[in-house]
């Protein structure tokens, strides 16, 4: 999964620094990321601020000081680069920069890179939406001591936001259900997820899901893994469950296109590894779970 990038170790706490020359710039623009593109064979990777001190020496000063401390991997650290304005129109013959949609991290190498890329994502579009305070609306300061925005003036304090979402494999003895979500980017068979509602537990979460997308019930909800997923600002809590009456599927059609309840051996197996919902329909496959 795009989180998991042994043996290399994620660092998540927060710490009040600006980036170093060998710290890699993470620069975003709505879903977008700057790379730097090699021409000849096209790959894509993330700059460093040594390079965007060569390159841009005319607004590297400003580029250092909107720094903002992201995590580490190893000894690896990364920093947003929080603004918007610099052009970034530097050419030669072997490289450019170039703005990417953050959509390629999906097959981008190495994969804990992507996986920062996209956590990166997740953190800059909650620093967007957190540039007026929310109850009085006063400009918000970064926190000196936490990954956090406050308010110089009434003093609330914003955490990033992560919205909790359920998503679950549903068993009918040897049939898996997958369903096809209607208005996704995403084209494949998938398994029923939705997100949490306030007030209510991961498992009544899954139990609904699955009654309002396919109007099935289900028991033997057991917890699967957890996943990070910065693509949509979530973490997504992976189930299992067990089928519980009628198999017969009514689709909640403002919602789901399709939904199929597959045998084992038939069961399609969406290409990559990157999410909790491809390991548990490849697991399924494979008789795991
Ligand atoms: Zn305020």
């Amino acid at each position: 999964m795009l989180h998991e990038i042994q043996p290399r170790v994620y660092h998540p706490e927060y710490i009040n620094k600006k980036a170093g020359l060998s710290d890699y710039a993470l620069c975003y623009r709505v879903n977008a990321i700057l790379f730097i593109k090699d021409k000849k064979s096209k790959t894509l990777r993330i700059p460093s601020y040594r390079e965007l001190k060569k390159d841009f020496p005319d607004t590297y000063n400003d580029m250092y000081k909107s720094s903002i401390y992201l995590c580490a991997v190893d000894k690896e650290e990364f920093f947003i680069l929080n603004k918007e304005e610099f052009p970034f129109d530097y050419e030669d013959e072997e490289k450019c920069y170039s703005f990417e949609e953050s959509i390629s991290f999906r097959t981008f190498s190495p994969s804990y890179m992507a996986f920062v890329g996209v956590t990166g994502n997740h953190v800059y579009k909650w620093l967007k939406s957190r540039v007026y305070c929310g109850c009085c609306g006063t400009k918000n300061k970064l926190s000196e001591r936490e990954r956090a925005m406050v308010c110089p003036k009434c003093k609330n304090t914003e955490y990033p936001k992560i919205s909790p979402a359920i998503i679950v494999a549903v068993r009918d003895k040897d049939k898996l259900l997958l369903v096809k979500p209607l208005n996704s980017t995403y084209k494949f068979y998938a398994l029923v997820a939705g997100f949490i509602e306030i007030g209510e537990t991961a498992e009544d979460a899954v139990r609904r899901e699955c009654m309002e997308e396919v109007g099935i019930k289900i028991k033997n909800i057991l917890p699967y893994k957890s996943q990070p997923w910065g693509f949509s600002g979530s973490l997504m809590l992976g189930f299992t469950a067990d089928l519980d009456g009628s198999s017969e599927l009514k689709l909640q059609e403002e919602e789901i296109g399709e939904a199929v309840w597959f045998e084992r051996s038939e069961v399609p197996v969406p290409p990559g590894d990157i999410s909790v919902g491809q390991e548990m329909i490849r697991s399924f496959k494979e008789g795991i779970i």
